[in-house]
Order: C-alpha cells, then structure tokens, then sequence
C-alpha cells in the first residue's frame, strides 16, 4: 500500500503504550522497529544505546497499540441489507469485492482478520496476496466455505455437508482450498430463513466428527452458534471459538471455562441488522431476541472468566467492513469488559486464537503491526476508532 515512506530502522515515541495482553499501560513509551519487527517495546527511557540518534516518530496525545484484529469478517460480503443478493455472483466479482474489503480493513487499523466464510477460496486468495505485497489488506486466516447442513443457515457462504463421513470430507476439501480454520454452522442464523437461530442444526456425531478431523489436521474450529443447545454441541465437540452466543445459560459458560474456548460476541452483526433501515422486517424480528439476550450471557460469560475475542461478522446487514474491531471493542466494554480487556480482545487474545501469536502484541520478536490510536486508550476505548497512524510489518501504510 503506498504510504509515507518509512524509515528503517524507526523510533515511534507517544505517551502510552498497550501492549494487546491485558498489561497496564506503559507510561512515556518508545517503540523501536527494525526490519519489520519490533527490537524493543517500552518506556523510552529503556530504548537500545544508540536508539536515540535513530529517526523518530513523534505522536503526542496518542497511543501505541498493536494492530487490531478482527476475528470474524466475510471478505466477500459488504454490508448491504440482504446479505445473499449482497454476495456477487461471479467468482471474479466476489474476488474483487474482497480485495477493497480488505483495503478498507487496513485503512482503519485492522491488520489481521479471520474470514470465516465464502463460496469458495477468495479469501484465501487474497490472504494469500497481501502476503506476497500485491494487495493492501490485513493479514487474512481464511475458513473457505462454511460447513452447513441441508436446509441450514447461510448455504451461499457454505459448503453443504450432512453425515458423519461427508464432516471429515468437507474439512479436508477446505484444507486442499488453503483454509487455515474451518467454520461450522451450529445453529440456525438469523438472515437465513428455515431453521430458529436457537435451534441445533448439526447432530452431536456430526459436530465430533468435523472437530475431530480438523485438529487432527491442525486447523482450528469456528462455530456459528446462537441458541444454549447448539453452543453446548459445538463446545462439547470442541470448538475453539463460539461465534455469536447470543443465548448462553449456566452450562455454556461452564463448558467454555473447561475447554478454554474463546466468546466471539460479534456486537455489531444484531446492531447492524436491527439499525440498518432496508433490512427487511422478518430478518429484524429474528435478530430482536437474540440481540436482547446477547449483552446478558457476554456479562455473565466474562464475568466467569470466559475470554472474549473481537469478531464483527463484517459484510453482514449494515455492518460494512472498516472500523468495526474498534466499534465491536467499544461495545465490550459497554458490557461489561474493561477497557485493557477489551483492547486484548481486539488485538493479543484474538491473535492468538487465530493461530498467530506473534502478531497483535507490542513485544520483542513480534511482527510491527501497530496501531497509533489518538487519545489515551487504556482509558477511553473509542481511541481505537481515531488511527493516527497504521503500520504493517514496519512500514507506515496509514
Ligand atoms: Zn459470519
């Protein structure tokens, strides 16, 4: 992406530094990247000898904060109010729509994404080109196609999958695709008509047996759940992330807490489908309940020590991509999550359930994806929504 041209190495220097685990602020600090990577992370007083004389970076007011993460988009989708008539119809179409997603991701501070369905492999493919420098977009861990039952929720995002045996098929046809987690479709969805959003959609067999083959091959799981039942299925097969979890009652939580799963809350998906003024009516009164219960069980699971992760289902009704992690972090912290927290949730803690550690923390060794928020956002959480500045693998792209 053409932005100002970086210095290599640079000192970035603001009064704060959130380094994405959770940690208090560093107060009076200095970020010195090197080679994409960051040499020292801490108060400027610590800096390397010799880091003094380095060009520095100068942001007061702001804060240094890793590039955040979002851990639920569809590149593919953009915010329109049908999500099936927004999905393009060509695959060529469907590819470009997600490269200026992707564009638009970066621009706000996103430099990291899991896509968590698409027809096919066009999230992938773009992943794939931000790697290789010819895209602008964040970093992409892309699922390929959902695995839906027939008759299940989002067919057109999916790739429809019944019986035990066809499970184990469809991960490993998402592995040959370049999928790096898969997606499964636990319940009924909210924009798809047929099956509640509360009820289960896959059987119990059915869910052991997709889990089971995806670690085995070193994927990751993601479950769209929404109703108790479905979540405890998904938790039970061994999902590493809960995708919505609308409705959570003692179980869930419990079972989140013994299998380390991580709450994916996506805020933005019912408050984009209940404010968008063209969503249609029957999709409003399907999300109304499950908007209702969402900011109680999101209490109620942090509360128990449930990690949340930021996840925005970006492309869905009204909820364009761009700054959603930012927007998705704010509504954490109006239920419930504190405000470092939050900021975890958004950057380390989602990095991490994505299979990507060494991006979204401001440490030594790690990728320099930063973000440079405007304000003091250990304290004020709408900071993220202000980027100053963004930069990628150390070079400044905003
Ligand atoms: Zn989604």
């Amino acid at each position: 992406m053409t932005g100002p041209e970086t210095p290599d190495p640079v000192v970035l220097r603001a009064p704060r530094l959130v380094d994405g685990t959770g940690a208090e602020p560093v107060p009076d600090a200095a970020l010195f990247v090197e080679g994409g990577r960051i040499a020292y992370a801490g108060p400027a007083a610590g800096l390397p000898e010799g880091a003094g004389q380095l060009p520095a970076l100068d942001f007061p007011g702001a804060t240094l904060l890793p590039g955040l993460v979002d851990a639920h988009v569809h590149l593919v989708a953009s915010g329109g109010p049908d999500l099936a008539a927004d999905v393009p119809g060509s695959e060529a179409e469907r590819t470009l729509t997600a490269v200026a997603n992707a564009r638009r991701q970066l621009e706000h501070g996103v430099t990291l994404v899991r896509d968590l369905g698409a027809p096919g492999a066009e999230a992938v493919l773009v992943g794939r080109a931000v790697e290789a420098g010819t895209v602008a977009g964040p970093r992409v861990v892309a699922s390929g196609p959902a695995v839906t039952m027939t008759g299940g929720h989002i067919p057109y995002l999916g790739r429809v999958t019944d019986g035990v045996d066809n499970m184990r098929a469809a991960v490993r046809a998402n592995l040959a695709m370049g999928a790096r987690c898969i997606k499964v479709v636990a319940t009924g969805g909210v924009l798809t008509q047929g099956v509640d959003p509360r009820e289960p959609a896959y059987t119990q067999p059915e869910l052991d047996a997709l889990v089971d083959e995806a670690h085995r091959l070193g994927l990751t799981v993601a479950a769209h759940a929404i109703g108790e039942g479905g979540v405890a299925s998904a938790l039970r097969a061994g999902v590493d992330s809960i995708e919505h979890g609308m409705f959570l009652d003692e179980a869930a939580i419990e079972l989140f807490l013994a299998t380390g799963a991580r709450l994916s809350a996506t805020f933005l998906a019912p408050h984009g489908i209940l404010g968008g003024p063209s969503v249609p009516e029957w999709i409003k009164a399907r999300a109304r309940p499950a908007a209702e219960a969402q900011a109680r069980s999101f209490r109620a699971a942090v509360a128990a020590g449930v990690p949340a992760v930021a996840g925005t289902d970006a492309g869905t009704p009204d909820n364009p991509h761009g700054g959603g992690a930012a927007r998705e972090a704010a509504f954490m912290v109006d239920a419930g999550l504190d405000t470092l927290a939050a900021v975890r949730a958004a950057t380390g803690e989602a990095a991490d359930l994505l299979g990507v550690a060494d991006r979204g923390v401001l440490r030594q060794g790690a990728a320099a994806d930063v973000l440079v928020a405007d304000g003091d956002a250990a304290t004020d959480i709408t900071a993220l929504q202000r980027p100053l500045a963004v930069f990628q693998d150390g070079r400044r792209v905003v």
